[in-house]
Order: C-alpha cells, then structure tokens, then sequence
C-alpha cells in the first residue's frame, strides 16, 4: 500500500486544484473518510455488501490453457464476475457508505461511456437515495443501453450541452451542482481521480481486490506473492486496488497498460503516461494529455473505461519513480487479445481488461513466474464493437 502525505501527494502527483467555492465540500470529506471508513459500523456493512450483493470474493481463477499458450501460471482475478459486470461497484458501494454516515440525501456522478454512472445508479436505488448524473448529450447518443439503465435504476440523467458535449461538459456540470448543493449531496468520482481525497479514497475501496488475491494465491500455491500483476489503466481505479496490497514488496513486478488506440504516433491515443506532461487535470496534479499550452487533447480508445487524457496520481507517482512499468497496447492489439481469451478460456473479457490481456504478449515470462491479471470487467456492453471486427 501507498498513502498519500496529508496534503494529497503522492511524490510529486496529487494535491487538491479547486475552486474556492468547492473548498468547503472536499474539506469535509478529506476530514472524515478515514475515520468513517475505519469505523466498525462501516467495515461491517462494506464487507457484508461486497459479500452478498457484489458477490465478493471473486474467484481467482488458474487459466490453464491461456497458460500454456504464454509457457507460464496465468491467474485472473476475476472482477468481471461482480454485479454489474465490473469493479467499479466496489467503490461506488464505498462511497455511498460514506455519504450516508455524512448525513447526504443525494448523490451525484458524472459519466463518460456511462458504466461509472450505472455503477452509481445501482448503488442509490440499493440505498435508496436520489442520484443525478451528468452526462454530455454526445454520450447520451452514443451510449444508450447505459442510458436505460440508468434510468430503469431510478436515476435522473442530466445532458450537459455545452463544449464538445462529453465527459469534461459533463464534469463540469456536476461540479457546478456540488458547489450549489454543498449540505445535502455528494459527489461520487468513478476512479483514482480528482482532488485529495479522492484517489486515496477510491483506491482503498478497491484494495479489497488485492487483498483478495493475496489469501487465494496462498491457497492455490502456498505463497501469497506473485511475480507479476498486471491490470489496465485509465483513470486507474481496478490497477491500484489490484497493486495495492504488492506496492511494498519490491520483488513483485506490476504492469500497467494504457491505451495505445490507434497507435502512439497517430494522433490518435490515450497512453497517457508515453505522451502526456505534468499538468493538473481534474482536481490534482499528474500527467496528462495536453498541447504546449496545456490544450488538453481529446484521447482516443476503443474502450470507453480508458477513453481518458488523464492517470491518477498513485499512477504517475508509479510511472515516475520506475515502481511500475507502463505499457500500451492498441485498438487492434486488445480486440485480438479479447478473441484470444474468449477461444482458450470460455470468457469474454471488457475491451478494457482485454489490453492488460495483451501484455502477456509483450513479457517474456518464466516457466514458474505466477502472473495474476486482474480482470476488470466483462464484455457485453462491447458486443456490438466485438460483432463489427468479427
Ligand atoms: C471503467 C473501467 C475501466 C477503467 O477504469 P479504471 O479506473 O482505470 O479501472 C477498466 N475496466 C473496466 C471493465 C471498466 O468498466
């Protein structure tokens, strides 16, 4: 594990870039998570929620033929196997703990491809609260199965209809409303992002995958250190918690992989870490993808969960001091590692988790290596991109 200093930083990466008038909101929340958190009260219903609504813990499963195909022991951690098909709901159950010990009736989010945003949509009508999220009008479009979703949870969806009509319109717009309800609403961020204390927040809600990991390969192996763990990044949420419980032991090696979309060269990308700078996007300081005069470029993936000109923090504080090793992988390069795995292991992974599956093609790992691969999510909501490159 790696916790931040009391102002936020990670090294030099993290921090809290806010506009005065959101002071009081984060200062309430950096106040109280980790003593909300730690209390009985909270870890008693966390853990039953994950046990019986999640569906925790997910297996750690030994893939055996993937396996043999890359001449090493490959074990997925499997978070596709959550309800609603992906890790996010960790935190999201998290957080919603912590905004109902804090007395908040309603929640906001904001979404992009819309899985954060169903994610939060599921977690208020469990808890019975009211739940707005933003989305750009572009992505209302785009993404309407999520839409329905949403909806179908009992969420109100608001379009955010100004800028280029996506997930930073949509940011904006929950911003706004927080500063407009500072007593009676929380703002729950979907990944390792945004201002202190989010990614430490989110990032211990998500340790519960390492954790796991930890008590199953003693199980499985006797020891419960791997030689490899790899997880795919966007903003980086399923990474930390699958690095989390490992930060600290120096022999284990972590991967993570960006996405390379079209290629690093192309103009075309969303490799955060190989092609952006210092900067301070969304609340904190990290790298992020930007033109000389801090322009942030619009990023491209083929999966929505890494669509993303921004790394959290802990990330960029990894990358930095050579703590983990950054890859990418492209479009093409993470549909083929998709078809792979739905062939050899009878599991079709998101598009997302299907670029740290293409890792194992870059490594060159030894006959007794133990490789764990966390397994964020899985592929139904990309099917209709799988059936187009069919
Ligand atoms: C959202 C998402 C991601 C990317 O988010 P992180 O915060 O980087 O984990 C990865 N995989 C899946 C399945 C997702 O839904």
């Amino acid at each position: 594990m790696l916790h931040p200093d009391k102002h936020g930083y990670y090294g030099e990466f993290g921090g809290a870039f806010i506009p005065e008038m959101l002071h009081p909101n984060v200062e309430e929340l950096r106040n109280n998570y980790l003593k909300i958190s730690r209390s009985s009260s909270f870890k008693k219903q966390f853990s039953q929620l994950l046990k019986n609504y999640v569906g925790r813990p997910t297996p750690l499963y030994y893939a055996k033929r993937l396996s043999k195909q890359y001449n090493t022991n490959i074990y997925l951690k499997r978070e596709d196997l959550c309800h609603t098909g992906a890790h996010k709901i960790n935190n999201t159950i998290g957080q919603v703990l912590v905004a109902q010990q804090l007395g908040k009736k309603r929640i906001i989010a904001e979404t992009g491809a819309g899985q954060h945003g169903v994610a939060t949509a599921t977690v208020c009508a469990l808890m019975g609260l009211e739940c707005i999220v933003y989305m750009g009008e572009k992505d209302i479009e785009r993404q309407a199965p999520n839409v329905a979703r949403m909806q179908m949870l009992g969420a109100t969806v608001i379009p955010a209809t100004s800028g280029s009509k996506t997930l930073k319109d949509a940011t904006n717009e929950a911003i706004r409303d927080w500063i407009n309800h500072p007593d009676d609403t929380h703002y729950i961020i979907g990944s390792v992002v945004g201002p202190h204390p989010y990614p430490d927040m989110v990032a211990r809600f998500q340790s519960v995958i390492s954790k796991e990991i930890k008590k199953q390969l003693k199980l499985a192996t006797g020891k419960e250190l791997p030689t490899h763990v790899i997880a795919c990044v966007g903003g980086g949420s399923n990474a930390a918690g699958a690095f989390y419980h490992f930060i600290k032991e120096k022999k284990v090696q972590l991967i993570a992989v960006e996405a390379a979309g079209c290629g690093l060269d192309s103009g075309r990308s969303a490799a955060t870490t190989q092609l952006g700078t210092p900067g301070v996007l969304h609340g904190s300081k990290s790298f992020v993808m930007q033109t000389k005069d801090g322009q942030v470029t619009e990023p491209h993936s083929i999966s929505a969960g890494l669509d993303y000109p921004g790394i959290g923090p802990l990330h960029a504080h990894l990358y930095k001091s050579g703590r983990a090793v950054f890859m990418s992988a492209t479009d093409e390069e993470a549909l083929s590692a998709a078809f792979e795995l739905s062939k050899l292991e009878g599991i079709i992974p998101a598009l997302e988790s299907a670029h740290a599956l293409f890792a194992l093609h870059k490594m060159a790992f030894k006959k007794n290596d133990v490789v764990v691969l966390c397994l964020s999510g899985r592929g139904d909501k990309d099917l209709a991109t799988y059936i187009k490159s069919i």
